[in-house]
């Protein structure tokens, strides 16, 4: 695992005002486990609401447009993301490649304008069941990840997160092995040290995400060049998020 795990969740479309005791306390319990740097993603609509309820976790956006401002109803830039809290935005979900058709070159250009406002970026890549039962899913990662990601990127290991999400693992409960995850990241790995160098990249944590749970936590962070987790389900309540996070925590003190 990386020198600072990092456990993200992802609130999706779940939470009104009522949640924020949830995202309090898991702040609180993180606050005693500073080994794991401990992140939520709730819906836009909550971002400064956490923000301002939390004192330790990172609070960041689910999406953002690719512009600055402007005649887009219903989208949020970058910077407003940023203005109301937001430290990172999560990009490339499957989720909204399905449901909103993101092509690679869009998130590619969501990404620049993030790092451009100064949010950092969780970039996401899975592929469906049938291309990994074709054998692909290693080629298609890598084709996903360098339509998307920019030529050069300052202080990558800084800025930038990759989340490698299985799209059949993602609320369904199944989970790939971790022989298939190891050998998914170190496949990730490679294409980000073609891309920023030995150096830089191997400071970009590699996270992965797809039905993690506090029972199977253990098991998926200790795969291979696993850098953290990116959680769902299981971050929709203190109780189960804080069972991941408490797991990270142990595998750093073995
Ligand atoms: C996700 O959608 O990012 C995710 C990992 O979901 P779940 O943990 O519910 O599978």
């Amino acid at each position: 695992m990386a020198e600072r795990p990092y456990i993200v969740g992802n609130w999706k479309m779940n939470g009104t005002r009522a949640m924020l005791s949830e995202a309090r306390a898991i702040d609180r319990s993180s606050q005693r486990l500073m080994k794991v740097e401990v992140a939520l993603a709730p819906p836009f609509t909550l971002i400064h609401a956490v923000h301002r309820e939390v004192e330790q976790i990172g609070v960041g956006a689910q999406d953002c447009h690719a512009g600055e401002e402007g005649a887009h109803t219903g989208d949020i830039s970058a910077g407003m993301a940023l203005d109301a809290g937001a430290k990172f935005v999560i990009l490339g979900h499957s989720e909204r490649r399905q449901n909103h058709g993101e092509t690679n070159t869009l998130i590619g250009q969501k990404t620049v304008a993030a790092l451009a406002a100064g949010l950092r970026v969780i970039l996401c890549c899975g592929e469906t069941e049938e291309t990994r039962d074709e054998g692909k899913a290693e080629s298609f990662i890598a084709r996903q990840l360098r339509a998307s990601l920019p030529d050069s990127v300052e202080n990558v290991e800084d800025v930038l997160t990759i989340a490698y999400e299985p799209i059949w693992a993602i609320g369904t409960g199944r989970t790939p092995t971790v022989e298939d995850i190891g050998a998914m990241h170190r496949s990730i790995r490679a294409v980000l040290v073609d891309l920023y160098g030995e150096e830089a990249a191997q400071g970009v944590r590699i996270l992965y995400g797809g039905s993690v749970k506090p029972d199977n936590a253990k098991e998926l962070l200790a795969a291979d060049d696993v850098g953290g987790a990116l959680v769902g389900g299981a971050s929709l309540t203190a109780e189960s998020f804080l069972g991941i996070v408490l797991a990270a925590a142990e595998l750093q003190d073995q």
